[in-house]
């Protein structure tokens, strides 16, 4: 039986995918080896023939060493791809979405975009704080999957500036089409908070995206009262593991400094701040026992927050590159469990318009996991009754909130630079 593509997407991340010399990736979206280094791998658009989406996008890995071995092969041309299951000869039809032209380009200051910001399935992700300093301590205190000490300041620009920002996030928006822009930054101890600030500020001021914050969290919660006050639309706490013994072996610089109790407060504070399905608990799936990840899922859903399930991947360069993926059976046991705590505690995920997240499996798209029945129906229906009501409060979100005459206009400013339009 072939696979449903989020089975197919599953799948794919946990054993990659191989690509032959001769399958040309003409236009594809390059291989980026930005922030914590997650989205290293091939960005793929899945087609689901499902009236529950259209297509589910994935970052699939193409470069870690498991994926050599992977029984999925790229196939085809710019004409169309197909992705092949050695095991079985199912052919899988797949998009690769195309690199956008504003990558190449630069802002007013000389900066390529592609250094600035990334698309990761449809959404705008951009480093915006120096690198995360656990990477400074010695021995160093960085999370174990992570390689943003290696790659912020190499493959990306080490220091954000707001005018930079802000002309990417307006050239993303006018030729990608993007709503949301998600702004993370790592471990700044009390400053990171503050940083994120003059970002936040000018987005919505002169861009007007939907914006998401995830940064360790701070001990006086009063900072995201004024997070929420300059507009910030979505709040994620990378909790990453909740049993306290992996969590350490992981995330020594977390347990250290921060601890567990902290990030389920903050979110929790989030979470009573903003309607349900604003704020995110995300966690790995793959390394500590499945029912832990699960229990964590219920404890996220539980204050109205929705979960965001990475599947452990052994990035290169990370001090975990040589560990093993996870196991499909797993997994699909874990996004499952997403879909089912969603629809139990009435998360309304799926709402916000065109965010597809491509490092994850949406918890959206984990309904192609689950039975269909009287609780499933009734959930699809609720929540696509919602969307509909929440499109123009969404709308009104994304307007610019500053005078058309003060704003930064990105087509202006790149029409304006001689490497503009490459
Ligand atoms: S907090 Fe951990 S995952 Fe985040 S940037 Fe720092 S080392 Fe990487």
């Amino acid at each position: 039986m072939p696979l449903n593509a989020c089975e197919l997407e599953i799948d794919l991340f946990c054993r990659g995918m191989r690509i032959p010399e001769e399958v040309s990736l003409e236009g594809a979206r390059n291989i980026s080896r930005t922030r914590a280094g997650l989205g290293s791998g091939l960005e793929v658009a899945i087609p689901t023939g499902s009236w529950l989406k259209r297509e589910i996008y994935a970052n699939v890995p193409v470069v870690e060493a498991f994926a050599s071995t992977s029984p999925y092969l790229l196939a085809g041309s710019a004409a169309g791809y197909r992705i092949v299951d050695e095991r079985s000869a199912h052919a899988y039809p797949v998009r690769l979405p195309q690199v956008p032209h504003w990558y190449g380009r630069q802002t007013s200051r000389g900066v390529r975009m592609s250094e600035v910001g990334v698309l990761q399935g449809t959404y705008l992700g951009i480093y915006v704080n120096p690198v995360c300093t656990f990477w400074n301590y010695k021995p160093s205190l960085n999370c174990r999957f992570c390689t943003t000490g290696k790659n912020v300041g190499t493959a990306e620009a080490a220091v954000k500036v707001v005018e930079d920002v802000v002309e990417t996030c307006w050239a993303a928006r006018e030729e990608s089409g993007i709503t949301f822009v998600h702004l993370n930054g790592g471990f700044q101890g009390t400053r990171a908070i503050r940083t994120v600030e003059p970002f936040v500020r000018a987005i919505k001021q002169h861009v007007g995206l939907l914006v998401g914050v995830q940064l360790t969290p701070h001990a006086d919660f009063s900072v995201y009262d004024r997070l929420i006050d300059l507009g910030v639309d979505h709040f994620s706490f990378c909790l990453e593991l909740f049993d306290p013994e992996w969590f350490e072996r992981i995330c020594p610089g977390k347990a250290r400094m921060i601890g567990q109790d902290r990030f389920l407060r903050a979110m929790d504070y989030c979470a009573s701040r903003l309607p349900r399905g604003a704020v995110s608990g995300e966690m790995i799936a793959g390394l500590e026992p499945i029912d832990t990840t699960i229990a964590a899922i219920e404890r996220i859903t539980s204050v109205g927050a929705f979960p965001t399930v990475c599947i452990f991947r052994p990035t290169v360069g990370s001090d975990m590159e040589s560990w093993a993926p996870p196991a499909y059976d797993d997994m699909r046991r874990v996004m499952a469990a997403v879909h089912d705590a969603c629809r139990r505690h009435r998360i309304p995920i799926g709402l916000a318009p065109n965010i597809e997240v491509s490092l994850v499996v949406n918890p959206d798209d984990a309904a192609m996991l689950v039975d269909r029945n009287v609780g499933f129906y009734s959930y699809e229906i609720w929540r696509r009754a919602l969307r509909v009501l929440a499109a123009p409060v969404f709308w009104r979100r994304m307007r610019p909130a500053g005078r058309r005459s003060e704003r930064i206009s990105a087509p202006r400013t790149l029409s304006r630079h001689p490497s503009a339009g490459s």
